[in-house]
């Protein structure tokens, strides 16, 4: 291996190195050990490690024990999962592990259903019954699965829509399926205000259930202000992350804890809108006209913007998953598992490294198969244009007949700026009109989700949510790593900018490179709507709901499908640099509004997270 003398060496180490590993023949001892115990503690002793390989085996050898094959279930198996919710609860075990053990619980109940429907006996009585949903015209799902397995596996019942539920849908399972709980889940900024809708219309028909609302960009401030509001029939909570799930679907169904739990957390809602409502009238804006005049003062004269090697737009198909694995920056994989902390110190890390390594051995041989069963495919679509800057935040794109194609809108930032700092828009990266300067702009799609939703489907379906989960975070690793690998390519080589640049994976997640790729909907160019004009000019085919050439398509509120999917603008600009729009004011919407074309209050909807005022 280390004279790289044999291909595949590494794999013939790594096969025999288990052998070795601390304390070799005594661990393997320690190992075998727990097969001696009593039938009911091997199951224990399988649930919290998390191993399947006897389950099984020792299920069927409990059940012969049993008179009732239910007893199994309601004796050794549930009090095995009490002892990993116990030890999940206290931190000594992580998410990670949990689904583990939750695969294990779901293998023993599989091979228990038939000899319970064969004596037409009932089914283990659950705590509760939560309907869990990603609401319309979003695609995320790995957060919402995560929490629905925790709360399975501590003893509720889960009736989960999937994705792009709308709020119609929503409510109408909820009441044939008798359900207690309805959970809420999104990652894109429009499905902050989906959830208010969903909300509302539970007012307006007459819910009386609680709601739970998580996901990425949801707060407790989004809850407190926008959601809590129009929800009074009963508790409107927001739930942290995964590990508080069960904490909050306990005390919404218990009748002794409940009162004083709404009660508490409605309290607290009315500081956070206090507090929101103090902050909001104490800051103060530059008017817009003015964070124009503070834009950045680049010098134009004689300025000779770089030219890409090609216009219009290029596919890239199959792109290799080996190459691809070498851009991945881990860190976010371990957050989308509720593990903090940086790759790779994470894996050392006193409170979390046992997890993590364990973690990230498993995403280690899942993306090998992944690669050498070829089981999913990566593929890019970019492109470049002349372009120009218009109207101060607009760019305009031009065909190669010179003739505009297409014009980006965007927005400026208003805040005050300390020390002679510029208010910024994308906008400033490109040459103006006036200038004229030939400049140029470019844009991509990259996604590795294709075939990763069915895979993962695959997986759920043999009850194995661990794998079906950790395709799904593999798969948007992936597509992060194809964006920076073929933003370097752009760099080096189609556009060629910066043919000599040196940078290792650490510096490239570090943003060290030159130029910037904004996606729409990220803090500098936050309307999530641009991402149409950006489809329109890589690839025109892609329709509502139905991929074009690049694989993927936008929903109605512009996420894309499959959901391991990147895309965005490419600036070559030196001093280009990511930044956040934050708070506008109205005077800047109206403007926005006028260039594109739309209503104020339709501007409002999509930037609603940006306005610095009451809409
Ligand atoms: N290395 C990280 C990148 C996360 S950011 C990962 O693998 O997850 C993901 C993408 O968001 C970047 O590739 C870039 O396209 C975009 N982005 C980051 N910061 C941005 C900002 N301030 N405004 C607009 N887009 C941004």
């Amino acid at each position: 291996v280390v004279l790289n003398r044999t291909p595949g060496g590494t794999d013939a180490l790594l096969a025999i190195a288990d052998n070795y590993r601390g304390g070799g023949a005594v661990k393997e001892a320690e190992d075998e050990e727990w097969r001696l115990l009593p039938v009911a503690k091997r199951l224990e002793h399988a649930l919290v490690k998390g191993i399947t390989a006897f389950i099984v085996e020792d299920t069927e050898e409990c059940r012969q024990q049993c008179a009732r094959p239910i007893e199994v279930i309601e004796g050794p198996l549930m009090s095995g999962m009490n002892v990993v919710g116990d030890l999940f609860g206290s931190g000594k075990m992580f998410l990670p592990q949990v689904v583990k053990s939750a695969r294990v619980m779901k293998q023993a109940v599989a091979h228990l259903i038939p000899f319970i429907e064969a004596e037409k006996g009932d089914k283990p009585e659950a705590k509760g019954k939560i309907l869990m949903a990603t609401v319309k015209g979003d695609v995320h799902d790995i957060g919402k699965n995560i929490v629905g397995v925790v709360l399975g596996c501590n003893g509720y019942d889960i009736v989960d829509l999937g994705v792009m539920v709308p709020a119609e849908k929503i409510l109408q399972t909820a009441i044939a399926e008798k359900c207690d709980i309805i959970g809420l889940s999104g990652l894109i900024t429009p499905s902050l205000d989906e959830m208010v809708h969903v909300a509302k219309e539970m007012q307006r028909q007459g819910f009386n259930l609680p709601l739970m609302i998580g996901g990425a960009t949801t707060s407790k401030a989004h809850t407190a202000v926008k959601i809590d509001p129009q929800y009074s029939n009963d508790a409107v909570v927001y739930v942290t992350d995964a590990s508080r799930a069960v904490g909050v679907a306990t005390q919404l169904l218990s009748k002794e804890l409940k009162a004083d739990f709404v009660r508490k957390t409605r309290e607290e809602y009315v500081v956070v809108r206090e507090r929101t409502s103090a902050r909001a009238s104490r800051t103060e804006r530059l008017g817009y006209a003015d964070a124009i005049a503070n834009k950045p003062a680049f010098d134009w004269n004689g300025y000779v913007a770089p030219k890409p090697s090609f216009t219009g737009a290029q596919v890239l198909d199959d792109i290799d998953l080996a190459t691809l694995a070498e851009y991945i920056d881990w860190t976010p994989f371990f957050i989308s598992w509720d593990l903090a902390g940086k790759y790779p110190r994470i894996l050392t890390d006193e409170v979390v490294g046992e997890a993590a390594t364990a973690l990230f051995a498993d995403a280690q041989a899942m993306l090998k198969k992944l690669i050498d069963e070829k089981l999913i495919k990566a593929r890019a679509v970019f492109g470049f244009w002349p372009a120009n800057q218009v109207a101060h935040d607009d760019i305009e794109v031009y065909g190669s007949d010179g003739k505009p194609l297409a014009t980006l809108h965007h927005l400026r930032q208003q805040t005050i700026k300390p020390d002679g700092k510029p208010n910024l828009s994308l906008a400033d990266f490109v040459a103006p009109k006036e200038s004229g300067v030939t400049d140029y702009i470019g844009g991509f799609i990259t996604t590795a989700g294709i075939g990763a939703e069915e895979l993962a489907k695959a997986y759920e379906a043999k009850g194995d949510d661990y794998n079906s989960i950790m395709v799904k975070a593999l798969a948007d690793r992936l597509a992060e790593a194809c964006a920076e690998w073929l933003h370097e390519r752009v760099r080096k080589d189609y556009w060629g900018y910066a043919r000599d640049e040196q940078l290792d994976n650490e510096a490239l997640i570090r943003e060290q490179y030159k130029g910037i790729r904004p996606a729409p909907g990220y803090p500098a160019c936050p309307d999530h709507t641009e991402k149409a004009t950006l489809f329109k000019l890589l690839d025109p085919e892609a329709d509502y709901h139905k991929a074009g050439k690049s694989g993927v398509f936008l929903t109605e509120h512009y996420a894309m499908f499959p959901a391991a999917a990147v895309s965005g603008w490419y600036f070559a600009h030196p001093e280009a640099q990511y930044f956040a729009v934050g708070k506008v004011d109205k005077d800047q919407i109206e403007q926005y509004s006028k260039r594109k074309g739309q209503d104020i209050a339709v501007s409002e909807r999509w930037l609603a997270p940006n306005l610095g005022y009451d809409d």
